[in-house]
């Protein structure tokens, strides 16, 4: 199985890859900047290819990248799309060190503007953000549905692949708090939700799982991520998500509520159901 979960980036990048090893994981995320914003480190390509021979050394499941979570690829504002535009464009840069890596980003909060139109803004945006020649996959994180927060719903992530011209650089990220939160029942009928999923944007996009527990019951449009087993999603259903045949070869990534020892015991708890 690969299993990481959320690390710092601030020491650089092979400290992660040492980390993540120090805890049992054969995968991490990890935010490409300060994720309120700001501008990123100058990046490090002699570290960067420290971690990469560490990845493979290792055999690591693809590292995954979060964009700052303050971007809004759907503002009102001109000036903050193009923000988030030039930020991931960065960001694809630094990126493209690390082969078969994934850059998982949020689609946005359409702010009154109706999510018609916040789907038009984050389209045009990745269509201007995605190269042929890149070689990171882009996913779009399924939302809780907190305020206006686009990508509540399977049938909007479709309603923007359906667009993106290069849909192929594109994929979806599924984090287990957000889904439950928006509304999709994961404790008491997976299958029927991951069969949703296969109908509305196809099982073939999911590339990656966010595995969270939730403070708050399902529906609560909350957004609130609670330590595996501690929630209303619970261990149970949360190893269910880990054995499924369609998930279990797909990696999960923990944005728990824990510090380091915390994720170790989560990782071997999981390892060992
Ligand atoms: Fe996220
Ligand atoms: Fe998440
Ligand atoms: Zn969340």
């Amino acid at each position: 199985m690969f299993i990481g979960c959320h690390l710092s980036s601030s020491d650089g990048f092979l400290p992660m890859g040492k980390t993540a090893l120090s805890i049992g994981a054969n995968t991490f995320q990890f935010f490409t900047r300060n994720p309120r914003g700001g501008s990123a480190k100058p990046f490090d390509k002699a570290d960067a290819e420290s971690l990469v021979a560490l990845l493979q050394a290792n055999n690591f499941a693809p590292i995954l990248a979060h964009a700052p979570y303050t971007l809004n690829p759907c503002a009102a504002d001109e000036g903050l799309r193009q923000y988030a535009l030039d930020v991931m464009k960065d960001d694809m840069f630094r990126m493209d060190h690390f082969p078969g890596a994934m850059y998982n980003f949020h689609p946005g909060s359409h702010v009154k503007q109706g999510v018609d139109v916040g789907i038009d803004y984050i389209t045009s945006m990745l269509n201007k953000l995605l190269t042929p020649e890149q070689k990171t996959t882009v996913l779009l994180e399924t939302m809780a549905g907190k305020g206006s927060e686009v990508g509540r719903t399977f049938e909007e992530l479709r309603a923007i692949l359906d667009r993106v011209e290069l849909s192929d650089k594109m994929g979806v990220c599924m984090d287990t708090c957000h889904v439950f939160d928006g509304g999709y029942d994961i404790v008491d009928h997976l299958d029927d939700v991951l069969e949703q999923f296969d109908k509305v944007i196809g099982l073939k996009k999911l590339k990656a799982i966010h595995l969270n527990d939730s403070k708050n019951p399902m529906g609560s449009h909350k957004d609130r991520h609670e330590v595996i087993g501690g929630g209303f999603i619970g261990l149970d259903a949360l190893v269910r998500v880990i054995k499924h045949p369609a998930l279990k070869d797909l990696p999960f990534y923990l944005e728990t509520p824990n510090e380091l020892p915390g994720y170790a015991a989560e990782i071997k708890l999981l390892r060992s159901k």
